[in-house]
């Protein structure tokens, strides 16, 4: 009697063992082997973005690649939110104050983060100060002390509560003559999106500098935290503290960024929205916490607060400490940090 040998239970198993070795070498050869060959490396560029000089080294495999990648989105985003950039969504929304405007997610998550900011610090943080930059001339650097009339008129359009969110719609809207300004924490969110991404690409250790805004990835190489040093109010040429960072941010405000002098006075770019001159009695302030989003518009925030209601408002908020320089030299370490930075 003639058998159907493709029915031989033993033919179909050692045709299936055939099958699933060939396959596995298949995958080891043309998949495996290559995913190991692509080598680990060390990475490192600059570029010029957010009118700062944005610094990402990087070690893990492919690295290059990666840290172009994370360039490439951090320009991405700049584009959708600078309202220095006429075609961004932050220049839409300004564009079309008083109407609702569609935007995508990043421009959302930024929108309603800086409202929960102006909610937490009581309005000392406000993205609708943008009428005020303008006139001060920060941004077009066309700089001038206004006249205390063209303050007041440009205060009226400076509140955060009157930014409407829809949500699901994906709509933002302001008051016509309004208009937002994301400065003080677009560069923070920034930051974290390139380190979110650079982690999501198993990138073991990094570093991402946008001109002081920094957040970093691991330990240094040698196992030790990342070291950032805080630059000398007085003179920024000098560091005067250094922090060690470990999967953490570190975001300084000062009032040696950006300045003009006129009347022989330092008219800086952090604005009081109470006042709407440049806030007092204070010259640098420097957050660390695990989001540079969070250590930005704090640094933003602590600096307009002053040292009393800043310092309070830190040691109130768990996982943010600060070092706050006054005015006359005063400073203020908050408890969490004085053990572990350097004076120089
Ligand atoms: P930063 O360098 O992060 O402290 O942010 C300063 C920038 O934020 C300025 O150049 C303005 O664009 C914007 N800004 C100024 N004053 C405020 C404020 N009180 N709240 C929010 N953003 C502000
Ligand atoms: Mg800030």
């Amino acid at each position: 009697m003639r058998r159907n040998i493709g029915s031989h239970p033993y033919l179909l198993a050692i045709g299936i063992a055939v099958a699933v070795i060939g396959l596995a070498a298949i995958g080891y050869f043309f998949i495996y082997q290559p995913y190991l060959a692509r080598s680990y490396t060390d990475a490192q560029a600059s570029r010029i973005l957010m009118s700062t000089v944005v610094d990402v080294s990087a070690y893990g495999r492919d690295a290059e690649t990666y840290v172009k990648q994370a360039f490439d989105e951090m320009e991405r985003l700049e584009g959708l939110l600078s309202r220095h950039i006429v075609d961004s969504e932050v220049s839409q929304i300004n564009a079309q104050a008083g109407e609702w405007v569609k935007v995508s997610d990043p421009t959302l998550a930024v929108i309603e983060l800086g409202i929960e900011y102006g909610e937490l610090t009581g309005g000392a943080f406000d993205i609708t100060v943008g009428a005020l930059v303008s006139l001060w001339g920060f941004g077009t650097g066309d700089y001038k002390v206004p006249t205390n009339e063209e303050i007041a008129s440009a205060l009226q359009t400076v509140d955060y509560r009157r930014i409407e969110v829809d949500k699901a719609g994906k709509r933002v809207r302001i008051p016509a003559g309004t208009v937002l300004d994301l400065g003080g924490i677009a560069k923070g969110y920034i930051v974290d999106e390139a380190r979110r991404f650079l982690v999501e690409n198993r990138i073991q250790r990094a570093i991402v500098n946008a001109g002081g805004d920094i957040s970093v990835i691991g330990s240094r190489p040698d196992g030790t935290p990342w070291r950032v040093g805080v630059q000398n109010p007085d003179d920024p040429s000098q560091i005067r503290w250094v922090i060690p960072l470990q999967n953490n941010s570190v975001v300084t405000s000062g009032d040696y960024q950006r300045y003009f002098v006129q009347d022989g006075e330092r008219w800086h770019h952090i604005l009081d929205p109470r006042t709407g001159f440049p806030a007092r009695r204070i010259r640098s302030v420097t957050i660390v916490t695990d989001k540079a989003a969070r250590a930005d518009a704090l640094s933003t925030a602590v600096f307009v607060l002053g040292l009393e209601e800043g310092s309070a408002l830190v040691e109130k908020l768990p996982g943010v400490e600060a070092i706050i320089v006054t005015s006359d030299d005063h400073v203020w370490i908050s408890s969490g940090l004085a053990g572990s930075i350097v004076s120089l």
